[in-house]
């Protein structure tokens, strides 16, 4: 069972480890973007610590995942604001009035926060967006959930399938974002927010 306390260490977490591959996620992005990723969503998640900084001690980690997603829309004009704002909102809403997440409702969480992002940005699976990284991190996080897994076991399987979905992106032709600019010249290059997406479902898992 994750608590409110624990989640806001798996958020905390996921912070450090965005701030630590910033360089990685720029790289990727200056590739077939403008170079920023790495900067943006360093700017997301100081904004997420230091509005956790802020909550309550008590506080859900529904109402926690609204103050998330308000620091990161404020803080981030990148593409990746409102898209990421809007898993948070989404993501807390999935949880409801919960105290802790068992399996399945943090295989819930997942699920909101992908559909949330592909409702914000319209992008569908085969984009080469985070989307790509998302929905197969959502899809393998349900089953496992399904499977009576664990909730490390569930998060650990969003991780897996977003590595799978992130690796995916080096062989599609970008069609949304700033990338699609480059269409074909795109492949060969993993997206950087299927990259972000990855790492943070990774320091997510390493947390538990
Ligand atoms: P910007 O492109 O504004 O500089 P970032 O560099 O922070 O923003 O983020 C780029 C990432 O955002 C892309 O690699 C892609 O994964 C994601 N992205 C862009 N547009 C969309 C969209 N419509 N839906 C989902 N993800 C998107
Ligand atoms: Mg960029
Ligand atoms: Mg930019």
């Amino acid at each position: 069972e994750i608590t409110p306390m624990i989640f806001r260490q798996m958020m905390r977490n996921v912070g450090s480890v965005i701030v630590a591959e910033k360089d990685w996620l720029s790289e990727l992005d200056g590739v077939i973007g403008d170079g920023d990723h790495g900067v943006t969503m360093e700017i997301g998640w100081i904004a997420v610590g230091k509005a956790l900084d802020a909550a309550p001690k008590e506080e859900t980690i529904e109402v926690t995942c609204k103050r998330m997603a308000k620091a990161f829309l404020d803080a981030v004009g990148a593409s990746s604001g409102p898209l990421y704002a809007t898993a948070f909102l989404r993501a807390g809403t999935a949880v409801g009035d919960r105290l802790n997440l068992d399996a399945a409702a943090l295989a819930s969480w997942i699920a909101a926060a992908s559909q949330g992002i592909q409702d914000r940005g319209r992008a569908e699976p085969g984009d080469k967006t985070m989307v790509d990284a998302w929905v197969p991190a959502a899809v393998a996080a349900k089953a496992a959930a399904q499977s009576g897994a664990s909730s490390i076991e569930v998060i650990e399987a969003a991780t897996t399938g977003a590595k799978d979905g992130m690796e995916k992106t080096a062989h599609i032709a970008a069609r949304r974002g700033r990338s699609a600019k480059l269409g074909e010249r795109s492949l060969g290059h993993i997206d950087p927010g299927a990259a972000s997406t990855y790492l943070t479902l990774r320091a997510m898992a390493e947390a538990l």
